[in-house]
């Protein structure tokens, strides 16, 4: 039987067609600093593409091989190249909608912020809504929610509506707040709040999570040209940053109609891994019709459904199991409940779907953790479609440290934002005191278990830029250098770390680690090219290193000038 194996063995290594000219390479890569995420080896000098794949990864000499009459050889004098980036969270199309509407992102004062917006309010028409997004107060002084009252003053008559940059959180002026019917009588909304006057109980503007719904049913709707131009503003953004693929939480199957026909123009080249809203509708329509998979080139995969299960720290309504530090009124508050969520678990499991779900407090997390056993037990491996089912946990941004464990045991993937703690570390110690930032953005606490974290941005909540990730996850300190007392230094992770964050772990909890994630034969061709080495350089330069190649399966889709 052995003899019979080794014979086979021979014989098929005598009929494969050995490489050389006769197969020459669409792209050539030489001369570069190649770190490709593969263990078996990790760093190279060239690579060969044929058509989307990798066909060859080693030294410049074994590389020649590949050069035929056809082949574009690009010179990298020694520039870095990484796998392809990916971000495991990356709001798609809420980045290109930044890029059009009313930015309001780095305004350091209320008298700024008001100026900004009267410039919008004053061009507008008549009854003409005004949205923006981007403003946090954090840094103003006082770090107070802008209100009602100091909108009314820029825009007596203009509704406005205006979001926080973490996007649970809006301020709406008094006209907003009558076309939404809000007033001391309305009832706070499940998984949302109306913040009011502590002695009138009148609302003062700022509206959390689903209370924002109340106002936003009533703006304008966003034609099908504007979402056209937006994912198309978004692509080119991205691609000019480096990312490759960008995984793409919640939304709508409108939304992937888009994606779908923008793909076929050739107008959108990213690949997006989308994740539709649940429970509801657009979660029902992907369990019944099953998932998209590899579409359009291996671009779009739509298999998974994003839950909310509670707001932001910022705003406060995280839910904690104790009081806010500064709000001891408050524990924040769930966005959804076992009987909607749990029957959709099950059938996830049952029909091979995975389930990505929002928490940040450390009830929220416990909430989803003790959620998810309780699906993965009632649903036996042998009744699941697929076996592991890869579920996330996205942020898994404050968890009591008792529950770190149970992540590695019960095979929960926390997909993390590198960059939300080193915003948060201005305010989180105030939210949440000092003991419990014990839990709080514990990247290297997972990794040591053995657990995956996917790294992602969280883009328009963040900038969205993999280098300020990359530095956050190395250096875990503000874009100054700056680190408070008690934030955990030794939850940041190593370079090696830190590149699997954006390239193989991604890949993977995308069940995508046989086809990308790394520089690797056979694998799709997406690769980004830098100006520095940030596996080596100082921490601070990193946030100066540009994108100045992006290629997509084998297509340079940007390259600096
Ligand atoms: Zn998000």
């Amino acid at each position: 039987m052995k003899v019979v194996s080794i014979l086979l063995g021979v014989l098929l290594i005598a009929l494969t067609p050995s490489p050389g000219p006769a197969d020459p390479a669409t792209l050539l890569f030489i001369n570069g600093n190649i770190y490709t995420a593969n263990p078996k080896g990790p760093h190279a000098q060239a690579v060969a593409v044929k058509d989307d794949r990798i066909v060859f990864v080693g030294s410049n000499a074994d590389a020649k091989k590949f050069l035929g009459p056809n082949t574009r050889t690009i010179d990298l004098h020694g520039s870095t190249v990484l796998p392809g980036l990916t971000d495991a969270h990356y709001h798609f199309i809420g980045v290109g909608q930044r890029e059009m509407n009313l930015n309001l992102e780095g305004i350091t004062n209320l008298e700024d912020f008001l100026a900004k917006v009267k410039a919008r309010v004053d061009q507008a028409k008549p009854g003409e809504w005004v949205t923006g997004r981007g403003w946090i107060e954090t840094f103003w002084k006082p770090p107070v929610f802008p209100t009602r009252t100091d909108l009314d003053k820029i825009s007596p008559n203009n509704p406005v509506f205006l979001t926080r940059a973490d996007g649970h959180g809006a301020v709406a002026n008094s006209a907003a707040l009558k076309i939404g019917n809000v007033t001391k009588e309305t009832k706070d909304p499940f998984g949302g709040q109306i913040l009011r006057d502590k002695e009138t109980g009148e609302p003062v503007g700022m509206l959390l999570d689903n209370a924002q719904g109340l106002v936003t049913r009533h703006t304008p709707a966003r034609s099908d040209a504007d979402t056209d131009q937006a994912i198309v503003l978004a692509n080119k953004r991205s691609i000019e940053l480096g990312w490759t693929q960008v995984q793409d939480p919640g939304g709508s199957y409108d939304d992937v109609e888009h994606y779908k026909k923008l793909y076929g123009d050739g107008r959108l080249k990213i690949r997006i891994y989308k994740a539709v809203h649940g429970p509801g509708q657009q979660a029902q329509r992907l369990l019944r019709d099953g998932p998209l998979i590899e579409a359009y080139g291996n671009r779009l995969n739509v298999r998974a459904i994003k839950v909310v299960s509670d707001g932001a720290l910022g705003s406060r309504g995280a839910a904690l199991h104790a009081p806010y530090s500064d709000a001891p009124d408050s524990k924040g508050f769930l966005r959804v409940k076992d009987e909607d969520l749990m029957p959709m678990l099950k059938e996830a499991l049952q029909k091979g779907i995975q389930v990505e779900t929002h928490a940040i407090g450390d009830y929220a997390n416990r909430f989803i953790l003790d959620e998810y056993e309780k699906a993965l037990s009632a649903v036996p491996k042998s009744e699941r479609k697929i076996g592991e089912p890869r579920w996330r946990i996205e942020h898994s941004q404050i968890i009591n440290p008792t529950d770190i464990p149970r992540f590695a045991k019960l095979g929960i993937i926390p997909s993390m934002q590198p960059s939300h703690a080193i915003g948060d570390l201005h305010f989180a110690p105030s939210r949440l005191g000092i003991e419990r930032l014990k839990g709080a953005y514990a990247w290297n606490s997972f990794i040591k278990l053995g657990v995956i974290v996917p790294g992602g941005s969280d883009a328009p909540v963040e900038r969205g830029e993999p280098m300020i990730e990359f530095y956050a996850a190395v250096a875990r300190k503000d874009i100054r250098g700056f680190s408070g007392e008690g934030w955990h230094p030794e939850e940041k992770v190593s370079r090696e770390d830190a590149l699997k964050m954006f390239t193989i772990w991604p890949a993977y909890v995308a069940f995508e680690e046989n086809l990308r994630g790394s520089i690797e034969v056979g694998k799709l061709a997406d690769l980004t090219v830098l100006s520095a080495d940030i596996m080596k350089i100082p921490e601070m330069d990193i946030l100066k290193t540009k994108c100045v190649m992006t290629v997509i399966g084998g297509e340079i889709v940007f390259e600096a000038r």
